[in-house]
């Protein structure tokens, strides 16, 4: 059923429980596990030309030392974490606004299940779901499974 899991990940410590919840099923389904982290464009208040996206879609981040480690680290974990578990990691960058980028990976890649957070960095909970969750779950077409981070234990 299953043999291509997305975990998109903004880094957040909200987001490592739907990591835990990817590579369990990763290992059941004896599934590919990637990870996307995307450098968000809406929230960044520099602004990125075409150019510059397209950069950063090759790894190259210029003068972005900060841009690039949180990306890196925040893909980095979901590898680490699944080679705990003897799984290989797919780790992906990109640039744009994250549900875009989500539904453009989905559909390149032959994604069969998203995995991720209810919530993410800005952590803040008055909306029941945050908004890049919100609009991959209107935008997408693979299945989604949603992680209630506060109550994933
Ligand atoms: P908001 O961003 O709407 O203020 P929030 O940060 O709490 O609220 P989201 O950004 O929707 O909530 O995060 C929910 C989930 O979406 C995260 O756990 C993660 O799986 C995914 N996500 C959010 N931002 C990104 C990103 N930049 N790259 C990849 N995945 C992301
Ligand atoms: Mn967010």
């Amino acid at each position: 059923m299953y043999d291509k899991i997305l975990v998109p990940t903004d880094g957040s410590d909200t987001s490592e429980a739907a990591v835990e919840h990817a590579i369990d099923l990763a290992e059941k389904y004896g599934a590919e596990v990637h990870a996307l982290y995307v450098v968000d464009t809406d929230s960044m208040s520099l602004s990125l030309g075409g150019e510059q996206l397209d950069r950063i879609e090759q790894g190259q981040f210029g003068e972005m030392d900060e841009v690039r480690e949180r990306a890196e680290s925040a893909t980095g974990y979901v590898a680490d974490r699944a080679a705990e578990h003897g799984l290989e990691t797919v780790e992906h960058i990109s640039a744009g606004r994250p549900h875009s980028q989500i539904d453009n990976y989905v559909e390149s890649n032959g994604i069969d299940l998203v995995v991720m957070g209810s919530h993410g960095r800005s952590g803040v909970r008055r909306a029941l779901l945050g908004s890049v969750t919100e609009r991959t779950l209107r935008s997408t077409h693979a299945p989604i499974l949603v992680v209630d981070v506060d109550r994933s234990e």
